[in-house]
Formats: structure tokens, sequence, C-alpha cells
């Protein structure tokens, strides 16, 4: 399932292609973390997607650290700063264990994981679940990292953030970010064929492509949509998100105020017009209450840390 280069030193694992060597605790490149993985909560979360989510909720483990690093982001916590605690393989195995066999959930969704791959991989090596394996990631990456998960991941949950070269480059540093992500879903649509779903409505195959609505940015909301119905094949899940929230920290001008109820129904109106499936949001998901604390829960150990923000 994995092909060599994902181990490869100097990491070139995303678009960003660092080329810079990384040690198990610390590195270098943009997304500012060593090789072993780090995570900053692992737990049943219900607010995905119904056929993420499940009645049962999917084991949600969230790795920190991130090569986008969006502006916006409302997990800075562990996105920028990198909270969390590292796991060696076994320990990482034993946390997918405990959340499958142990809390029941429907799924297992590895959140942001592409900068810890060769880790990741070595737990799911010690430990396949008997769930589907989700990859939910901000779509910014490299066509051939995706096809080396093959075998590996059977749900893709990948952003389709932007259209526009200078919104990406302004608000994620990276110009590149819609010529790689749309290649990127391009190939987890082929690997992964249509949506299959089970008899409790959980997609055990597939990809669900997410798109959230920014501020002031409806007209790139709307290409993101066209290029899904004409560059992705039919019947490919949409889910449109309504939850951005203004973060204290984003001091890009425009980014500061909610979404209007209109800016969303124009777009979802669009997403309808286009006859794409998928999910609408409910616009109380704008609500910082529905980001979960960060803070080590369902990891083993009592110690708790705070891993070093290596300089980038
Ligand atoms: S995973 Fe990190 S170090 Fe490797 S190329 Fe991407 S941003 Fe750079």
């Amino acid at each position: 399932m994995e092909k060599p280069f994902l181990r490869d030193a100097p990491c070139a694992l995303c678009p960003r292609e660092c080329g810079v060597v990384r040690l198990p605790e610390t590195g270098s490149g943009y997304c500012r973390m060593g090789t072993d993985a780090v995570v900053a909560r692992a737990a049943l979360h219900f607010w995905e997607e119904p056929c993420i989510s499940g009645a049962g909720g999917t084991g949600a483990v969230f790795f920190s650290g991130c090569t986008l690093r969006c502006a916006y982001c409302q997990n800075a916590g562990i996105s920028h700063a990198g909270f969390g605690r590292r796991l060696g393989a076994a320990e990482l195995a034993a946390v997918f264990r405990r959340l499958v066999e142990e809390e029941g959930a429907e799924t297992l969704s590895l959140i942001t994981p592409t900068h810890f791959l060769p880790a990741v991989l070595d737990a799911l090596s010690l430990y396949k679940p008997p769930v589907p394996v989700v990859y939910n990631c901000g779509g910014y990456e490299r066509a051939e990292t995706v096809r080396a998960l093959d075998g590996a991941v059977d749900v893709w949950l990948p952003d389709l953030k932007y259209h526009a070269p200078r919104l990406s480059a302004l608000l994620s540093g990276a110009a590149d970010y819609f010529e790689r992500a749309s290649g990127a879903i391009r190939e987890m649509c082929r690997l992964s064929g249509p949506p299959v779903y089970n008899e409790r409505g959980v997609m055990t195959k597939g990809t669900l492509v997410r798109h959230l609505v920014l501020p002031g940015c409806t007209g790139d909301s709307a290409r993101v949509l066209e290029w899904v119905r004409e560059g992705l094949p039919e019947g490919t899940p949409v889910s449109l998100m309504a939850q951005y929230t203004p973060q204290p920290g984003c001091r890009v001008p425009g980014m500061g105020r909610r979404l209007r109820a209109s800016e969303y129904a124009r777009v979802s109106g669009l997403m309808r017009e286009l006859g794409l499936p998928g999910y609408l949001q409910a616009p109380e998901a704008a609500d910082a209450a529905f980001t979960p604390a960060f803070d080590l829960t369902g990891l083993p150990g009592e110690e708790r840390e705070k891993t070093e923000e290596n300089p980038g």
C-alpha cells in the first residue's frame, strides 16, 4: 500500500516539498512538525456529516500541526501552535483500537494527518480497524501521496477551499492550492469510486468534498462548485459549510465577520441548481461551542506537554 517516497528525507510528503530532514521530535519544514505523530485529542465526535459520524459517532483523532495553517483556522491552537502529545506507533494504534472497540466509533477519522503519514501508516499496520478509515484533510495534497494511501483509506474527506490563486495565497500561503487540490481530489475519486453506504447510512467507500463558504467570497465558492460539477464524477457529494467563525488572531481584512445568511443562501442555491448531492449546514453551526476542546482527551498517559514551536 505504501510507496517508498513517503519515507524519503528530505521531506516531500505534501506540495510544499520543503526538502528538510525532519527528526522524530522536531522539524523545520512549513508544518513545523517532526516525524513522530503528535495528537491533541482522540474522542468520539458527533457533529460531522451523518454519513461520517453515523449514530454512534466517529472516532476523531486530531493531529497537531498543518501543511496549510489558514489565517482563519478555528483550530489554530493545534494547527499553528502545535499543541499535542507525541505518540509512538503502538500508542497510536491503541488509541485507534480503543475508539473503535471500546467506544463503538462507526468510522475512524484521521484529521489533518498528511505530515505524519509514515507514523500513521505504521499504526494502521498494527491495527486496521473494522470500520471505514476516513482521511479528513485540507485538500492540499500531492496526487502521488494520495495514490500511496490506496488500500489504507476507505473514505476521502478533503476540503476544496479556494479556486482563485490570489485568495489561497492570501489566506493559506499557497498560490497553487486549487491546482494541487483539484488534482488530488480527482485522484481520490478515482481510487474510491462512487460512494457506497452501509445499512446504517455510513459511507464505507467514496469521496465527500467539503467547502466552507468564506465571508465576501461567494464568487470563489461558485467557481469551486462549478468545477466540482464539471471536474469530478457525477454524483460526488459535497458538504457546503456555513460555520465560518472569526478568529481573534486573524488580521486579514474582511475576515473579521461571520458569514451572512444571504451569502450562504446564494451559494447553496447554486449547489441545488447544479444538481450537486450532499449536505447543507445549519447556520447554528457557526458557534465556537462546536469546536472540541484540544486538551489531550483520550490520549494515553497523565503527562500533558506542549510541543516545542519549532522555528519554521
Ligand atoms: S509534510 Fe511538512 S516538512 Fe514535509 S513537505 Fe509538507 S510542510 Fe514540508
